[in-house]
C-alpha cells in the first residue's frame, strides 16, 4: 500500500520544497519505521530538491495479524486472503495519523509559519477501493476544490474481457495546507473504501469531528461522510451529526446588543436593514430574476421578502450554520406556510467555499452582509465558487463601507462592525475588488449606495450588481 504527496514550489521561491520535511517532522535524507499493530509504516522521500519533494507511506500490513493477531479488529468473516495488504484503507488513514499526526494538527515545531503556507501539493494513491465508484470519488473531493485525476486498469491485461479493476488510481491536486490535506484524506479514504470489517474505535466521533473542524459541516456530502464513517450506526453517527452542526456553528456574538443599535438591525420600517433588503429586492425584480439563492441568509430576512413577492417562484437560502438554518425556519414559520407558498422555499446547511451542485442553476444569488464573514483568503474561493462554478446571471453583494464608521458614536479608529467581520472595505476597495472579480470571470458590474449618503463618506451599506457577460472568451471553471 503506498501514498505519496508531492510539494512543487515555483522557482524563486521563498520556501524550498523539502521544507515539507519539516512540516512532517521527517528528515528527508533519513528513512523512518513505525511498527503498529496491523504492520509497519515506512516513510522516506523519494524525491528531495529545492523545487520539488516526494514523501512516501508505504504501509506493510500483516494479513496474518488482521485475522488472528494484535492488530485484528473483526475477525468473524475476514479471510485470510484479503486485499487490505494492498489497498488504501482504514489502516491508511490509522498510519497517516501516527506518522504525521502532528502535521495533520496543523502544528510544526521548528517552523510553525510553515502550517499555514498553502503548498502546491499533489497526491497519489495508486489504488483505492471506492464503493460508489468515480461518481461519488468527485462528489466527496470536487467540492473541496481539488483537481482530480482518476484512472482504472483492466483487471487482467491478457484478459480484457473480465473488464476494468473496481480499483481507482488516483491523483489529487490542490493549493493547500499540509494539515489540511492530510484531513480530508484521513477522513475521506476510509468512507471511499466503506469497508464493513473494522469496528468503530472508541472517541471515532471525536476524532471526525476534530479532522473535519472547519470543512465537514459544510460539506454537502456530510450526511455521507458520517454515515459511512460511522460504519452506518445510527446510535453513532446521528448525535455526531448534530453535534456537527454545534461545532461548526458561528460562535454567538458578545457585541449583538451593540450592533443591533448601531445598525438597525431590527425590521423597523425606514432601519438601514430593511433598505438594504428592499433595494435588494427592487433590483432583482428590474433584472427580472425568478430563481434566487441567498448566499449565508442568516435568518431569512431576504427570503422573507421574496416570499412574499411571486415573481420569485424558486427562492433558496444557503448558511454554513445550522442553528441560525433553524432560526430562520422559525421566522419563517416554515411548518405553517400555505403550501404553494411552503413548495417556492428550500433551506439547506452549506458553505460558501465548497463545489455544491445546489448552488447552480438560480437567475440570482445574493450575498448579504456576508463577504466580510471570510477570512481574506477564502474569498478567493468563494469567487471560484460564486462566480465560476455557480455562475448565475446576476449576482447581488452588499458589504459595510468602512469610510462610514466614523459617524458611529463611541467607535474606535478601526473598529469594524462587527466581531465577525474580517475585514471591512473603503468603496474604492470594494469597486477595485469587483473589477477583478468581474474581468477575471467575464461580469460586469454596477457600484451603488445604500442608505443616507454622507457627502465625502459616502453611504453606511454599499452594493455591486454583477451581470454575466454572455461572451465566448469567459473564463469558464469545469464543474
Ligand atoms: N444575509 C443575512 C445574514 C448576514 S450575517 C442578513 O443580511 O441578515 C452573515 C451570515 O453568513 C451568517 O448567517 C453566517 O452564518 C453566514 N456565513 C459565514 N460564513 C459562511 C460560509 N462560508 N458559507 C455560508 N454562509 C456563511
Amino acid at each position: 500500500m503506498l501514498l505519496t504527496i508531492t510539494n512543487d514550489v515555483a522557482p524563486g521561491s521563498l520556501h524550498a520544497a523539502t521544507d515539507l520535511g519539516y512540516l512532517l517532522h521527517k528528515n528527508p535524507t533519513r528513512a523512518h519505521e513505525l511498527k503498529l499493530s496491523f504492520g509497519t509504516a515506512h516513510l522516506f522521500y523519494t524525491e528531495a530538491t529545492a523545487s520539488r519533494c516526494t514523501v512516501c507511506l508505504l504501509l506493510d500490513i500483516d494479513p496474518i495479524s488482521l485475522v488472528r493477531g494484535k492488530g485484528r479488529q473483526d475477525s468473524r468473516d475476514v479471510p485470510y486472503v484479503n486485499d487490505r495488504p494492498y489497498v488504501a484503507s482504514s489502516f491508511l488513514s490509522t498510519a497517516i495519523s501516527k506518522t504525521m499526526g502532528t502535521a495533520m494538527s496543523g502544528r510544526c515545531k521548528d517552523r510553525p509559519e510553515l502550517a499555514e503556507l498553502p503548498l502546491n501539493l499533489t497526491v497519489a494513491i495508486p489504488v483505492l477501493p471506492c464503493r460508489g465508484g468515480e461518481v461519488l470519488l468527485r462528489r466527496l473531493f470536487e467540492p473541496l476544490d481539488y483537481d482530480i485525476e482518476v484512472t482504472s486498469a483492466p483487471l487482467d491485461e491478457r484478459f480484457l474481457e473480465w473488464g476494468q479493476s473496481p480499483y481507482l488510481n488516483l491523483r489529487l491536486t490542490k493549493q493547500t495546507t499540509v494539515a489540511e490535506l492530510l484531513s480530508h484524506l484521513h477522513v475521506l479514504i476510509p468512507v471511499l473504501d466503506d469497508d464493513k470489517h473494522y469496528w468503530v474505535a472508541e472517541g471515532e466521533v471525536d476524532n471526525i469531528l476534530r479532522r473535519g473542524e472547519g470543512w465537514l459541516a459544510g460539506h454537502p456530502e456530510h450526511n455521507l461522510i458520517m454515515r459511512r464513517a460511522l460504519k452506518n450506526k445510527r446510535d453513532l453517527y446521528g448525535p455526531a451529526l448534530e453535534r456537527l452542526a454545534v461545532v461548526d456553528d458561528v460562535p454567538p456574538n458578545e457585541n449583538d446588543a451593540m450592533i443591533e443599535s448601531i445598525e438597525s438591525v431590527s425590521e423597523r420600517p425606514g432601519s438601514l436593514n430593511e433598505r438594504r433588503l428592499q433595494h435588494v429586492v427592487k433590483t432583482l425584480k428590474e433584472h427580472a430574476v425568478h430563481r434566487v439563492v441567498d448566499l449565508g441568509c442568516g435568518e431569512g430576512r431576504l427570503l422573507r421578502l421574496l416570499l412574499d413577492d411571486q415573481q420569485f417562484t424558486q427562492i433558496s437560502g444557503m448558511d454554513v450554520s445550522q442553528s441560525v438554518l433553524k432560526r430562520a425556519a422559525r421566522r419563517l414559520n416554515l411548518e405553517k406556510l400555505p403550501r404553494l407558498v411552503r413548495e417556492r422555499l428550500t433551506l439547506f446547511q452549506g458553505s460558501l467555499v465548497y463545489r455544491d451542485q445546489r448552488l447552480c442553476g438560480y437567475d440570482a444569488a445574493t450575498l448579504i452582509e456576508v463577504i466580510e464573514h471570510l477570512d481574506a483568503e477564502r474569498l478567493s474561493t468563494l469567487e471560484k465558487i460564486v462566480f465560476g462554478f455557480a455562475r448565475p446571471d446576476v449576482v447581488i453583494v452588499t458589504t459595510p463601507n468602512i469610510e462610514y464608521n466614523v459617524n458611529y458614536i463611541g467607535f474606535a479608529p478601526g473598529q469594524f462592525r462587527h466581531d465577525d467581520h474580517r475585514f471591512e472595505w473603503t468603496r474604492a476597495e470594494f469597486k477595485e475588488w469587483a473589477s477583478r472579480v468581474g474581468t477575471e470571470y467575464g461580469f460586469t458590474f454596477t457600484h451603488s449606495a445604500i442608505g443616507d449618503e454622507h457627502e465625502s463618506l459616502g453611504s453606511p451599506t454599499q452594493m455591486v450588481v454583477f451581470r454575466k457577460v454572455n461572451a465566448t472568451e469567459i473564463k469558464e471553471v469545469n464543474p
